[in-house]
């Protein structure tokens, strides 16, 4: 079934990259993702963000590892790499209106461009803008290929999230299609949400500033924005991004050294105040007692110490 025409029941998502292994933080995600989807009555996607870097065969085994701790998901799983005609159309779509400008500056030249007057902190300055049609084609002329911006006519933009409440942040002429013709994740993110019925994003907080960006985005392609719940990152005892760094974080890793998938599960459970330590708990165990207003708001401090090593 094509997901664009079926009228979508409302929904959840968890949206990996598979560049690798999840780790538990993904994991934890997941697991909320999962938690807030089932227990609205939301059908539950997941969605392969494969438009950059991959691994051979990390898809198949994060869906495997989601699997082992008990989750389930609706079909289709999709893969951002087979819907590429789909945001080409609505890049397109949005040329055809006027609402996108191509963009010749390099990533230096945005940082050095004095910035516009009230512009907020680290927008696109604005450059390629407003190029008249000769200076557009002096630049097309020098060979280098453009970016797709989006011109924009707010420079702030309101979400709802269920941990941040009312969220206002910044909306510049951000990137939607990248110079080599690749959709960018702001414009595949917001097209796919809407194509699945998507009205539920829970994922990291470190994508809470770029929640305003693709509101607006949404709300420009006649899409009502979902609900958000960015969720605290699990950080390292040095409280930096849990990496591959910090030792057995992967399932695979914590297999390999005696830990069950239902040892992991129950981590998570309790990281998030749903489960004694070492109570066998499942997942729809955790749906019973899952109350979003609940959960920790700081980040998780994950130790390979709470192994007991
Ligand atoms: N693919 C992103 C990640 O793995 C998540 C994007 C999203 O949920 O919108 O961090």
């Amino acid at each position: 079934m094509d997901p664009e025409q079926a009228a979508p029941p409302p929904a959840g998502r968890y949206a990996p990259s598979p560049s690798g292994e999840l780790h538990v933080g993904n994991l934890r995600t997941a697991v909320l993702a999962w938690l807030f989807a089932r227990t609205t009555g939301r059908a539950f996607y997941i969605r392969m963000e494969d438009l950059d870097r991959t691994a051979v065969g990390a898809d198949r085994q994060q869906l495997a590892d989601l699997a082992a701790l008990g989750l389930d998901w609706d079909p289709p799983v999709v893969y951002q790499s087979q819907r590429l005609s789909s945001y080409r159309v609505v890049v397109d779509t949005l040329r055809d209106a006027g609402r996108t400008f191509e963009c010749y500056c390099t990533r230096r030249e945005i940082l050095e461009a004095p910035s516009a007057p009230h512009a907020p902190q680290g927008a696109y300055p604005g450059t390629c803008r407003d190029l008249t049609p000769a200076e557009r084609a002096e630049r097309r002329a020098a060979g280098r290929p453009p970016a797709i911006r989006i011109r924009t006519d707010v420079d702030r933009f309101t979400v709802t999230d269920i941990l941040h409440g009312e969220y206002t942040g910044m909306v510049d002429d951000f990137v939607v299609q990248r110079n080599d013709g690749t959709p960018a994740y702001n414009l595949a993110v917001v097209v796919d949400d809407a194509a699945q019925g998507v009205d539920q994003v829970v994922r990291g907080d470190d994508l809470l500033s770029s929640a305003p960006r693709q509101a607006y985005l949404a709300t420009l392609l006649g899409h009502r924005p979902p609900e958000y719940a960015h969720v605290p990152m699990v950080l390292n005892p040095k409280h930096v991004r849990l990496s591959k760094r910090d030792g057995a974080v992967t399932l695979a890793d914590l297999l390999e050294r005696g830990v069950t998938a239902s040892g992991v599960l129950n981590h998570i459970a309790h990281s998030l105040g749903l489960a004694g330590r070492h109570e066998s708990v499942e997942l729809a165990d955790l749906a019973d007692r899952f109350r979003p207003n609940e959960l920790p708001r700081e980040p998780w401090i994950y130790s390979m110490s709470e192994w007991g090593e």
